[in-house]
């Protein structure tokens, strides 16, 4: 009988056979710090109230814009 060793990322749970590419993987993740931004639009334009754009702050001092 054989014993399997494999690695998961503690971020994203990708699974690796090999724990260079788990770590490796692990600390390829930004993570987000704070909103810097949201674009919003008035009631009459959006009844749910979300925002249609944020700016996140992320721990490696980079601002990246995501949009829905
Ligand atoms: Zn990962």
């Amino acid at each position: 009988m054989k014993k399997v060793e494999h690695f998961i990322c503690e971020v994203c749970n990708t699974e690796y056979k090999n724990e260079e590419m788990a770590l490796k993987c692990e600390k390829s993740h930004k993570h987000p710090q704070s909103v810097m931004t949201a674009k919003c639009r008035p009631v009459t334009a959006c009844d749910n109230g979300y925002p249609d754009a944020v700016t996140v702050l992320f721990d490696d001092g980079k601002c990246v814009r995501y949009k829905r």
